[in-house]
């Protein structure tokens, strides 16, 4: 007996039209590029959606071709995402922080035949446009007054024009749920960046998994702030799981420096944010040294890399705001994990709560999770065995954008499992805990060291502003643990004062043998510590 239920194929588009069906009035607040603070709604930002989606094809868009942007969070930006998907074509969000080489090499292997991209980056497109070799048009994404009045870009194309020259008198087409809706770029630490190319049922499903309570806990009374940028996994699904409950949005533009930031959370009476740990170190700071408290704002998913501790407890302790630690990745649009409390842990100390919120948490439903040996082998959910986490779920990659060869392993001779890169364990609720990108574990005479737990000790300092453990050379033990920190300006703790911090916080034999003091650690273009690049800058260094 087959279901006798109707077929609703799960489209983006559905999202936006319940949005502006259900919450037409609910704002959707921007701070632009242009310098001034604009406020929308969802209706009206569903209406230029269809305007965008008509001007695509007086352009000659078709089905499946690709709409690149360079653009920070806005209502432009949210405007292309669904004015794109929700006519067939593609949404290619293009991460500005990238080498100009970088960005190049990821709009022809995408082969964008639009790039909009904001005022901000109008200077890095005037250098590019000409090695763009599939973009037909470009579209400024700003209105006639703030046109330059010369470029080097042939004939650029306003996008407020654009969107003025339709009636909007549109309807959204209905196609198979498996098209593709977007494409994202892994930031590519190895080698070339990767594209992960969603569909508009996996866009969907995240969305509809995000909003969760053991998830994002979305809801229609929340006031969200992405401080994730668009340009990094679709601000991890946020712009679709706002449009589902119909809450209002804020968005920062580019203005991310922690002032900025704290105004926009108290003006607009922020309840919600996202961001990777490195955003909030500038927030922290601010608040910390102007003695500034947040008045609406009660929690935030942070994620990206691992959340310190000494960073979750400041958001709670100082400020009472939940810290949602959540794991993902580009291929799995992004989430996989979030750190929930199931009902069994309510009762225990808060030490050992504490100690499960730092994890990075349970899957949502959707997502299933194995640890693997080398040899493919599952290993137990004890707490305590670490292997290699592999996922399978329906918003994982099956393969690579233009890749032919798969890329998934097989569990206990089962096929089809997404092989992460990173090294976890698994505790027996189901939480899952990284201790390591597999390329950055340290290997000491045969162990492993988590270079993630002694960051997280390290940071618990009070004088380290940022950490990050590498591997170095030893002679006897093979790699043995070089920590590289930032101290926190005019502090001026000793290499002897940190290895002394560690003693009864993490096993002796795991403690660092060096320490080495840096200006600045280095980012990634989606503030990843880049260790790859530590490694390189200290491969000869000589511990004591
Ligand atoms: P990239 O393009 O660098 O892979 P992603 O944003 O897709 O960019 O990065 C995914 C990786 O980030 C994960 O495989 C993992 O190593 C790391 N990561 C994400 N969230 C966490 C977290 N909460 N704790 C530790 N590592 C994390």
């Amino acid at each position: 007996l087959m279901g006798q239920m109707m077929q609703m194929p799960l489209l983006i588009s559905s999202l936006i039209r319940h949005a502006a069906r259900h919450a037409a009035d609910t704002e959707i607040v921007s701070k632009r590029v242009e310098g001034d603070m604009h406020r929308t709604t969802w209706g009206e930002v569903e209406l230029r959606s269809r305007q965008l989606a008509q001007a695509f094809a007086r352009l000659g868009c078709e089905a499946g071709d690709r709409i690149g942007t360079l653009a920070w969070n806005g209502y432009r930006h949210v405007e292309i995402y669904y004015g794109s998907s929700g006519s067939q074509l593609v949404c290619h969000t293009i991460n500005p922080r990238l080498f100009p080489e970088q960005i190049v090499w990821i709009a022809n292997d995408a082969e964008d035949k639009v790039l909009c991209f904001d005022l901000t980056f109008l200077p890095l497109v005037e250098k590019i446009a000409v090695q763009l070799t599939t973009v037909k048009h470009f579209v400024l994404m700003t209105d006639r007054a703030h046109m330059p009045a010369s470029t080097a870009i042939p004939s650029l194309l306003c996008y407020e024009d654009l969107v003025a020259a339709e009636d909007g008198r549109y309807t959204w087409p209905t196609f198979d749920e498996n098209t593709a809706s977007s494409i994202c770029y892994t930031s590519g630490t190895t080698g070339n960046p990767k594209g992960a190319v969603y569909s508009h049922r996996s866009s969907v499903l995240h969305a509809y998994g995000a909003a969760l309570p053991d998830a994002m806990d979305c809801s229609a009374s929340d006031v969200v702030l992405p401080v994730v940028p668009m340009f990094h996994v679709n601000a991890w699904g946020l712009p679709y799981s706002a449009a589902l409950v119909g809450c209002k949005l804020v968005f920062p533009g580019p203005h991310l420096d922690g002032k900025s930031v704290y105004e926009l959370f108290e003006s607009e009476k922020v309840t919600f944010s996202a961001g990777v740990p490195t955003v909030w170190l500038g927030l922290l700071t601010h608040m910390k040294n102007n003695k500034l408290k947040f008045s609406t704002f009660k929690r935030t998913v942070i994620g990206g890399s691992a959340c310190p501790p000494a960073m979750m407890k400041a958001f709670q302790e100082e400020h009472g705001v939940e810290v949602i630690h959540a794991w993902g990745m580009t291929e799995l649009s992004p989430l996989g994990t979030l750190s929930k409390l199931k009902a069994k842990h309510k009762d225990l100390p808060h030490e050992a709560q504490q100690r499960l919120l730092e994890k990075q948490g349970r899957v949502i439903y959707g997502i299933d999770m194995a640890i693997i040996d080398d040899d493919g082998k599952s290993l137990p959910w004890d707490g305590q065995a670490a292997g290699n986490l592999v996922v399978r779920g329906s918003w994982v990659i099956d393969r690579y954008f233009g890749k032919p060869e798969s890329p998934l392993v097989t569990v206990d001779g089962e096929p089809g499992w997404f092989p992460t890169g990173d090294v976890a364990t698994i505790d027996a609720d189901g939480f899952m805990q990284i201790t390591d990108r597999s390329k950055d574990v340290i290997k000491s005479g045969g162990e492993w060291i988590s270079s993630i737990d002694l960051e997280n000790i390290a940071m618990a300092h009070p004088a380290v502003h940022e950490a990050a453990a590498i591997a170095a050379k030893h002679p006897k033990w093979d790699e043995r643990p070089l920590l590289v920190v930032m101290r926190k300006p005019g502090q001026n703790v000793t290499r002897e004062e940190l290895l002394a911090f560690f003693e009864g916080r993490i096993a002796k034999w795991q403690i660092p043998d060096d320490v080495v003091f840096v200006d600045e650690i280095p980012h990634t273009a989606t503030g990843k510590i880049q260790k790859l690049k530590l490694r390189e800058q200290f491969k000869n260094h000589v511990l004591p």
